[in-house]
Order: structure tokens, then C-alpha cells, then sequence
């Protein structure tokens, strides 16, 4: 399968900071891939380094082949790279409808009926809390809402940051649930996560990050079972 997304030799920097270290990662069309870490290690950069905030300083990041680290955030969005992004970045006084109808704007609105349908089969809790405002849904609701907003492009390839972070250990498994649903259903998914044992089993791949270096890579039944993941990421169980 073609590579969707690739990073080439990527190096970003801080000021003197090095935040991104010769990272090169693939995903293939249709793939999950997971990208574990510790706080710090530079998972956000990674992801944020696709919309070019930051620029890279060197190396290449390619969307289905073409180069995009010059690329505008808008011509990105607009290309089909959509992003749930971390702290849920809902428009807190919009109604669910009205979040979820703002994510139809970088393809101009043609499908928002249709859409909000698959999206209410999928989320059937957003279907429930239609009406009410985003700012009085739970961090669980709040972070479908910010998922299904992302799908509301209908991207070619979603990006999630962090889609467990500050959640119920109920909540994570039913947002697991319903990525998996999304994978199932053709969808190629870049995951960057702390919880890496739900990460790498939905992932088909992985990768572990390292103070800004890709230390890891490999399928994720793999990654789960190797002694250095187990120790750092999955509390030795
Ligand atoms: P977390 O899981 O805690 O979000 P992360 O793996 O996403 O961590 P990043 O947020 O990418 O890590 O941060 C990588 C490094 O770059 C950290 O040392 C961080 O302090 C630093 N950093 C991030 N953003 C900036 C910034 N705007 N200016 C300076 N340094 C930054």
C-alpha cells in the first residue's frame, strides 16, 4: 500500500531546544499506527510539525507523496489531513451540532446532512446531546464530539492526540471502541498516545519516541511484547 504520510529525516528545533531528532515514519493507506512516548518526548511536535507550526528545520514530511512542510495549514486541511486534537479544542458555547457542523468547512458543507448521520450512528451519545452546548458534555463526550468533528472533513487521514488523556478508564475503552469501528472501516490513523497498551492494540504498527528519537518501530503485537515497551510504557504488566 502507498504511503498516506511520511516523515523523511525530520528535525525540528526550540530555539537551542532539538525537539525532533532524524525522525522518519510511515503510514500506509488503510493502516492504524501508533506513536508512544513519554511526557516530553515529542509526540505534539511530531503531529503539530504536519500543519507547519513548527517548521521543520531539515529533512521532508509527505502527504501521499507530494512534499507539504511548506505547505499553509489551509491547503493541508483542505487536502484531507484532519486532527482531533489534544484538550479537545471544541467551540465551547456551539451546540454538538453546530461543532460538528464546523468541521464540514474546509470541504465547503456539500455532505453535512449525510455526514451527521454517520456520525450519529457511530456516536450515538452526540445524537442524544445534539442540542446542548459543548462546554456541558463530560471530557468523554467532549472528546467524541472532538473526533467526530475531525470526520466531519471526511479526511483521507486523521490524526488524534492524546484521545485518552484525563479520561475514565470506562470512557478510553468505549473512544477505543469506536476508533476501532473507524479502522474497520478503512480509515488510515495516525494515534499519538500515553496509554500505550490500548494504543498499540488497535495500532497495526508502532512507534516508541525517545527524547525526540524514534528508538522503536514494529508491528503492534510486537511492541506490546518487547521488554523495554513493557517496562517504560505498560507499568510491567
Ligand atoms: P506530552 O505528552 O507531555 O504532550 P510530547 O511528547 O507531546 O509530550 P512535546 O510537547 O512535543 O512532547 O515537547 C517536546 C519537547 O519540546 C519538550 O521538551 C517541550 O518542553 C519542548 N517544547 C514543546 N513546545 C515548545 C515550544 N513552543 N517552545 C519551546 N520548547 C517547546
Amino acid at each position: 500500500m502507498a504511503d498516506v504520510l511520511a516523515f523523511e529525516s525530520v528535525n525540528v528545533f526550540y530555539g537551542p531546544l532539538q525537539a525532533l531528532k532524524n525522525v522518519s515514519l510511515t503510514v500506509a493507506e488503510g493502516e492504524t499506527v501508533a506513536l508512544i512516548g513519554a511526557n516530553g518526548a515529542g509526540k505534539s511536535t511530531l503531529l503539530m510539525s504536519i500543519f507547519g507550526q513548527p517548521r521543520i528545520a531539515s529533512g521532508e514530511i509527505r502527504y501521499r507523496g507530494e512534499p507539504i512542510s511548506h505547505k499553509s495549514t489551509h491547503f493541508i486541511a483542505a487536502n484531507g489531513i484532519a486532527q482531533a486534537p489534544e484538550g479537545r479544542r471544541i467551540f465551547a458555547d456551539m451546540t454538538v451540532e453546530e461543532n460538528m457542523q464546523m468541521g464540514t468547512i474546509a470541504i465547503g458543507n456539500r455532505h453535512q446532512k449525510e455526514d451527521l448521520e454517520r456520525m450519529y450512528a457511530l456516536f450515538p451519545r452526540l445524537l442524544e446531546r445534539r442540542k446542548q452546548r459543548a462546554m456541558t458534555l463530560s471530557g468523554g463526550e467532549q472528546q467524541m464530539l472532538a473526533i467526530a468533528r475531525a470526520l466531519m472533513s471526511r479526511p483521507s487521514l486523521l490524526l488524534l492526540d492524546e484521545p485518552s488523556l484525563g479520561l475514565a478508564p470506562i470512557v478510553v475503552k468505549q473512544i477505543f471502541t469506536i476508533l476501532r469501528e473507524l479502522t474497520a472501516q478503512g480509515m488510515t490513523l495516525f494515534l499519538v498516545e500515553q496509554n500505550a497498551r490500548h494504543a498499540l492494540k488497535l495500532a497495526d504498527r508502532g512507534y516508541v519516541m525517545v527524547n525526540g528519537e524514534i528508538r522503536l518501530s514494529g508491528s503492534g503485537a510486537e511492541l506490546l511484547n518487547n521488554e523495554e515497551v513493557r517496562s517504560a510504557y505498560l507499568g510491567g504488566g
